[in-house]
């Protein structure tokens, strides 16, 4: 019997190989379409800036607004300490470093401030949480994206798990549609 192509006579090994890569594309399969985050595809673009970015800066060394772009490429994929580095604009560099700080310190770090805002402007007074979530970014310290939870009183800034009752405005939003949320509000 003359020898059979080896895609046809697969050797033990290959047969186990096969078998490998059959468990693998039948576990991509079954991850539901999840669409890319609004923070994933950030990242993306980040990366495809990056190098349009760094051809522009090699053309021309003198190019500031490359280097603007470089720099913003690199934070939306979390590398502000490099953006850092390259950014020319000091006001947005002064960002980053917040931002820095931001996703360096403890998760479980709080400013001093009391937990509700009273504002009496209002016939009634008003109890507004501290809080809030200022822009969701990606961090590397994390390895996944973190809201920077700012406080509204001193401006103390982390990027840190929702405070509880952010994460329940999110999950009530997530599960009703706004106007159910708003109607009984
Ligand atoms: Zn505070």
């Amino acid at each position: 019997m003359p020898d059979l192509p080896s895609f046809l006579n697969p050797t033990p090994e290959k047969l186990s190989e096969m078998a490998d890569n059959q468990r693998i594309w039948r576990e991509r399969a079954a991850v539901p379409n999840r669409k890319p985050t609004v923070v994933e595809q950030r990242v993306a673009h980040g990366r495809a800036r990056e190098i349009a970015a760094r051809a522009s800066i090699e053309a021309d060394p003198s190019n500031t607004f490359a280097y603007e772009q470089l720099a913003e490429s690199l934070a939306e994929q979390g590398r502000y300490k490099q953006a850092i580095e390259v950014c020319p604009d000091g006001e947005r560099k002064n960002y980053y470093e917040q931002i820095v700080t931001a996703i360096e310190r403890p998760d479980g770090e709080e400013c001093a401030c009391e937990d509700d805002i009273r504002s009496d402007l209002a016939a009634h007074t008003l109890r507004l949480p501290r809080h809030h979530v200022s822009e969701w970014i990606w961090s590397v310290k994390h390895n996944r994206e973190m809201p920077l939870v700012r406080c509204g009183v001193c401006g103390h800034l982390n990027a840190r798990p929702l405070p509880k009752h952010l994460a329940q405005i999110g999950r009530a939003t997530e599960k009703r549609p706004d106007v159910e949320v708003y109607r009984h509000a």
